[in-house]
This record gives structure tokens, sequence and C-alpha cells, in this order.
């Protein structure tokens, strides 16, 4: 089996992956939190880490891939309170939109999408813990958790004891022994509530993904995933309590992908500049979409910009026309190509191996569009290097997730293609733009 080259963010270097199980590999990306549409920056882990999850498909591997939903949450209580609905009826209904946004991305389904709500017997019970083993403190209505309990707080993020001092000027909060002590456990009777031996209130964001993750796969998983901004202090509060509990640093491959700039800005919603991921999917399509977020380096910023979207236009086109050329080729002159199912695409996945190198994976793959279209010019085509390439190029397109249309010629069509061809060696011209029109109409030409 090839060897697949991650940047681990916990050592802030390129690392040969190493599964825990043989040929098995868990990965647990943190989700969106459920109260409004997502927006594309929301969308670029989702597809970014379901090309990871491809490569290890295709590799033979075994894949289970974890994302949760958080459907608890201040906002959301917020938005239901509202909109004079129960936070249930809110998280459905966005956790329906995401599905589907998932689902126009061609974003292979996930294992398990855990919900916070459904652990809320296991959250307490995990904090609990904490608080027994001293790892947490419970202080007016609040549970803290104790980042001077363990070793090495901040070896994610790399936040330093000067941060913690510059943060205590920032965040004054009384109750903490420590500015960056996190909260557990928040007392609230706004909203949804839930028991706990602290009285009334709901968890607080960081134990959510620590405690599905050891429900799901147990104290250690291969790969943990995220958007840069949940390294800290979200990542860094994940790995605070599993070595509080477990001593292990939750996952031992930490991968994060970068953002999304609008005219050189971060998209975020604070900033307002944030594109829907509805609205543009029903502009440009599912498959350009992804193309998008997956034709740029996952940890590189995507700046997305008039010019890239239109290359992006170009480069799919091109893809898509070879892939017609080829196709119409080999069906329209009855050739057998879908017995031979030999491909050689190793240069492609070993780019895609080396840290999602996607920039020199799609000159792979637009070397093999060069091939097949040289051939196609050809009077006397190499029928077996047209089988090859299609192959290769059907193999490409798949590891990548990206749905083009494959065309499979119908009876019809074959006779429309023949009374063109005749027509074009007849020199009619009227009655070839006449079958032209409707070759255009169906995809064929
Ligand atoms: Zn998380």
């Amino acid at each position: 089996m090839k060897d697949v080259i991650v940047f681990n963010s916990l050592s802030n270097k390129k690392e040969v992956f190493k599964p825990i199980k043989d040929k098995e590999v868990s990965i647990y990306v943190c989700g969106p939190t459920v109260y409004s549409d997502p927006h594309i920056g929301n969308c670029r882990p989702a597809v970014v880490f379901d090309l990871l999850r491809r490569l290890f498909l295709f590799l033979g591997y075994d894949v289970k891939y974890v994302s949760n939903f958080t459907d608890v949450d201040d906002k959301i209580i917020n938005k239901a309170i509202e909109r004079n609905i129960s936070e249930k009826e809110l998280t459905d209904f966005y956790i329906k939109e995401y599905l589907k946004i998932m689902d126009e991305l061609n974003v292979l389904k996930a294992t398990q999408n855990p919900r916070v709500t459904e652990y809320m017997d296991d959250i307490i019970s995990y904090i609990d813990n904490l608080v027994k083993t001293n790892h947490a403190y419970f202080k007016n209505d609040n549970v803290y958790f104790r980042i001077s309990s363990i070793s090495d707080y901040g070896e994610l993020s790399n936040v330093t004891t000067d941060d913690l001092i510059a943060g205590s000027r920032i965040k004054e909060n009384e109750d903490k022994e420590n500015p960056f002590d996190f909260v557990l456990w928040k007392k609230t009777d706004k909203g949804i509530t839930w028991d706990s031996p602290w009285g009334k209130g709901r968890p607080g964001w960081h134990t959510e993904c620590v405690v599905m993750i050891s429900k799901i796969f147990g104290k250690l998983i291969d790969i943990h995933g995220g958007g840069f901004d949940l390294k800290f202090p979200h990542h860094e509060n994940e790995i605070a309590q599993c070595k509080a509990t477990y001593n292990t640093e939750l996952a031992n491959y930490w991968m994060h992908n970068g953002f999304i700039d609008l005219n050189n800005q971060k998209m975020s919603k604070s900033l307002g500049n944030v594109i829907n991921a509805k609205d543009f999917i029903s502009k440009h399509g599912g498959l350009f979409v992804r193309y998008t977020l997956l034709n740029c380096h996952y940890r590189a910023p995507l700046k997305l910009s008039d010019e890239l979207l239109e290359n992006n236009l170009n480069e799919i086109n091109k893809i898509q026309k070879t892939l017609n050329d080829v196709r119409i080729f080999l069906q329209f002159n009855e050739i057998d190509y879908k017995s031979d199912n030999r491909y050689n695409i190793d240069k492609f996945i070993d780019y895609l191996c080396d840290d999602l190198n996607i920039s020199n994976a799609m000159s792979e793959l637009f070397n093999e569009t060069k091939i097949i279209n040289q051939e196609l010019r050809k009077k006397d085509k190499d029928i077996q290097t047209l089988i090859l390439h299609h192959n290769n190029l059907l193999k490409m397109i798949n590891v990548l997730g990206l749905r083009f249309d494959i065309i499979i010629l119908e009876e019809k069509d074959k006779e429309l293609l023949k009374a063109y061809n005749l027509a074009r060696a007849n020199k009619d011209f009227v009655k070839s733009d006449e079958i032209r029109k409707e070759l255009i109409e169906r995809k064929l030409i």
C-alpha cells in the first residue's frame, strides 16, 4: 500500500500516516452549528476531507468518517426564541438544508452524523468525571476546565504563557483561576436546558466532540480535521480534556484547512462578506462549486475572484468536452471499451498522497485530456491508447468526486451522428446545420 503523507498540525510537519488499525482510518471532522444557511466557507472542510476520504478508499482502506452537528448553542437558542419554535424544529430544518448541500457537492454520506443533544447524558458524566479528578471546578453556577491541571496546554496552537498573560488582560472573568480556563457547563434558564449535578443548564462547546469521539471510536482516532479557526481554542481544548481523561491527544494527526478569501478578506459571518452556499450552487451547479473548493491546496487560502471562477469554468468545460468526445468516439464506433478495465493513475495518486497536492494531481489529469485529444485528432487512432486514457480520466474524476456528465449514446444518438457525418460528406450544409442544432441540444457536440 502506498504511503500517505499528511501535514500534522500537532507536530507542524509532514508525516507518513500510520493507522491505529491496519487498513482502517478513523476520521472526525467538526461539523456545523445548525442555526442558519451555510456559506461556502463552511463547505470547504466538508469537501477537503471528503477528498481525503476518497483517497483512502481508493487505496483500499476501510474509512470510518464521522462529522457532528452542533445542535445546542446560544445562537440556536436565540433564533428559536425569535421564531417562536423549538430548538429541535430549527436544527432539524438546517440539518436537512446542510445535507442537501452536501449531496449537491457530491460529499459522501458520513458513517455517522452525531448530534450533541443525543449525547447529553454522556457529556454530563464526562464533565462530572473531570470535576471528580480535579481537572475541572465548579464556581458560581458554572463548571470550568482547569488548564493548569495538565502539562503542556497549548501544544497544538502553540499559545504561550505570554499569550495567556496577554489574554488575561482582555478576558477578565473573576470566576476563572486562569483566563484560559474554559466553560464545560453553563448554568442558564434560557431556552432548552438539561438537569445536571450543577443545576439546570447546558454544556459549553468544547466538550461535545471529545465525548462523541470517545463514544463512537474510543480514546484515540487517526485523523481529526476542521478549519484553521478551530485550532484555538476549540481543538486545543478538546486535546486538554482528552489528556485529562485518557492521557491521549485524541487524534494522532490533526489536519486544518484554510479559509476562503473574498476580495482579500477572510469570508466570515462576522464580517458580513459571506456567499450563501445554496445560492452559489444554484447559480453555478454543484460540480463547479466542488471543483472550485478542491482546486486549491487545502491549507492555502482560497482566493475567490472573477478570474478564478472563469478559469475554473474553462477547465471544467475542457474536461467535459474531452470526456464527451472520447466516449462518443468509442460508442459510435461500437468499440468494446467496457471489458477493458486497465488504468494507470499512479502519478496522480502519488501527488494526492503527498498531503493532497492538488495542483500536481490536476496537471496529471490535464495530461490525460491532452493525450486523448491528440489521439482523437489522428487519422489512425490507436484504440488501446484511447481506452486506457479514457479509463484513467474516469478514475481520476471519480477519486476527486467530480460528477461530470457521463455520456451513454442511445440508438437515436448514433443515427443522428451518422446522418450528420453523411450530410457533411455530401456537403449538404443545410441538412448538417439542422442536425447540428439537435446534436447540441443533446449535448453530443
Ligand atoms: Zn469539534
